[in-house]
């Protein structure tokens, strides 16, 4: 790093005041970058806007040499590159959007040291003249971003990451320091592992995020329940809207925009010049809501981003507490909300079945999927559930829509035992698919063209289910569902199915809670932030 030849190394403190204008250290700043500056190895698990760049960036001015900072967000270099630029600090990149001549003049300035961070992206270390480079520059630390990306159990692996362990290997001397924002107990041991990070300090700091109101409700009609929250709780505030479709991500834009609120979409299918503009409109502007597949907000730093809403399910907590964490960076109230649905389940439980790989990355994939049903379905605190997902203990919040309005439980047993044995005398009928609405309309005894021509409105179960109404079966289908006590075949039908479990509740053995339906019921109000 720059500092005078002679003089003394500086204190990261004076770092911190005079290249960054920062009063002092948050959390566990300043006890990792010690870790770091003394030539020790540190595994970070900090939630998004914890503060971990600092953590490798000031390490990196204060030891001689060049601090090497791993990272997948290829398109938040320049912005990352500019932005220590300003401060008076040197750094620059290699990735594949540049061309030669643009490599060459940042590995020249490497190998002159004449750079204080250096990113790369992580397919860079599959070329040799790369590690070349490396060994021929002085090297102060190596920084693992998005460590989180070396897990296969995660919900964001690249295989690039696995390279990684290379580093470790040929420089054994360097300091590195690996960071990520999401870390359930599983991923944090598989980064330790590939990674040979087992003998590092591993600072861990709590991934509460008190400012951030967990809501979700049940999905009757997506596009209007939004437009109500926007309308009624954050007019004219900036939001992400996520979408789990490239088709959908452009209908819910269209529909705001024509409701007069000022929405762009963001998703891999539009051209990579309309992506960067929206995006950076959406980091300059304020009050705009981004419409957007989860292509988009990695490494986003926007503090006042009001709401995260989800119009599809998530398909794994991770995932879910990585994009609602975009929320709020700024402290202040923020909310995130979902809207999932019956039709959520079906889809995601046959995008699994159908999905290339092997039978254990498709039982992972369930299992993450499981863990984001019990989210959803919970009577419990979310934010005590979400943390218990990560490993962290917590008392009930008082900011979450379960503690604001406690759902009912209910007894449905017996619910469930029509259901299925529904279900059983259709499975009968091998050759015919029939999905969750065609059950339930039997079960209201409703007279459908579709009922005549099967005959049944002839079965013993027809009609014996009128105590509850259709959207109160949709939820009955979709709690067992997310329970694991029912099915449902991959066959692009949605036919509903049997499972091992199902056989305990037709027989009585088993008890059914399930949560009282409150599509109908009102939001909890937020608390008054303005
Ligand atoms: P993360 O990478 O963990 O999501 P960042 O490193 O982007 O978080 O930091 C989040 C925000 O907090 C940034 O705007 C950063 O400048 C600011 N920040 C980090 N550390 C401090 C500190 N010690 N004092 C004041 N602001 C800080
Ligand atoms: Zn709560």
């Amino acid at each position: 790093a720059r500092r005078a030849p002679a003089g003394p190394p500086p204190e990261p403190l004076d770092v911190l005041h005079t290249v960054f204008g920062y009063d002092a250290f948050r959390g566990d700043q300043a006890e990792i970058i010690d870790t770091v500056v003394q030539g020790g190895d540190a595994l970070v698990l900090m939630p998004t806007g914890g503060g971990k760049s600092l953590c490798y960036q000031v390490p990196a001015l204060v030891r001689p040499g060049v601090g090497v900072v791993v990272s997948p967000l290829i398109a938040l270099m320049q912005d990352q590159v500019d932005a220590l630029s300003a401060l008076g600090a040197r750094a620059g990149f290699l990735n594949s959007t540049q061309d030669a001549a643009q490599r060459r003049e940042v590995e020249d300035a490497f190998l002159a040291g004449e750079l204080d961070l250096l990113y790369l992206a992580p397919e860079r270390l599959k070329v040799p003249s790369t590690l070349d480079l490396l060994d021929r520059g002085e090297i102060s630390l190596f920084a693992i971003d998005e460590a989180h990306c070396v897990a296969q159990w995660g919900h964001d692996f690249r295989p690039d990451y696995l390279q990684l362990s290379i580093l470790h290997e040929r420089w054994p001397s360097v300091p590195r320091i690996a960071l990520t924002a999401t870390a359930t107990r599983a991923t944090h041991a598989e980064i330790a592992q590939r990674l040979q990070l087992e003998d590092a300090r591993h600072f861990v700091a709590s991934f509460d995020r008190p400012n951030i109101q967990y809501r979700i409700v049940s999905k009757a009609s997506p596009q209007q329940q939004l437009l109500e929250l926007l309308r009624t709780e954050h007019a004219g505030d900036a939001g992400i809207v996520y979408c789990l479709s490239r088709a959908s991500v452009e209908k819910t834009a269209d529909f705001l925009v024509k409701q007069g609120i000022p929405a762009l979409p963001y998703h891999a299918g539009l051209d990579a010049r309309v992506r960067a503009r929206n995006q950076s409109r959406f980091l300059r502007e304020d009050g705009l809501v981004m419409v957007a597949t989860i292509a988009f907000g990695m490494g986003i730093d926007k503090p006042d981003v009001r709401f995260v809403a989800h119009l599809d399910l998530p398909k794994s907590v991770e995932g879910y507490y990585q994009e609602t964490g975009r929320a709020g960076r700024d402290g202040l109230p923020a909310t995130a909300w979902l809207a999932y649905g019956l039709q959520d389940v079906v889809q995601q439980r046959r995008m699994i079945d159908t999905s290339e790989g092997d039978a254990a990355h498709r039982r992972r994939l369930g299992q993450h999927l499981d863990a984001m049903l019990a989210l959803c379905e919970t009577v419990e605190c979310r934010r005590v559930q979400l943390l218990a997902y990560f490993g962290q203990a917590s008392e009930p919040c008082g900011n979450c829509d379960t503690c604001l309005a406690p759902p009912e439980g209910w007894d449905g047993t017996r619910a469930a035992q029509m259901l299925l044995s529904t279900v059983l005398r259709l499975d009968r009928e091998r050759r015919q698919r029939f999905g969750a609405g065609h059950v339930i309309d039997i079960l209201l005894g409703k007279q459908t063209p579709r009922m005549a021509q099967h005959g049944h409105d002839q079965l013993s179960v027809f009609g014996i289910g009128t105590e509850l109404s259709e959207a109160e079966w949709r939820g009955v289908v979709r709690q067992l569902l997310a329970q694991g006590l029912l099915g449902v075949t991959s066959d692009g039908y949605g036919t509903l199915v049997l499972t091992e479990a199902s056989a305990d509740v037709l027989s009585g053995q088993r008890e059914v809670r399930l949560r009282r339906e409150t599509a109908r019921a009102k939001a909890p109000r937020q608390s008054s932030r303005r």
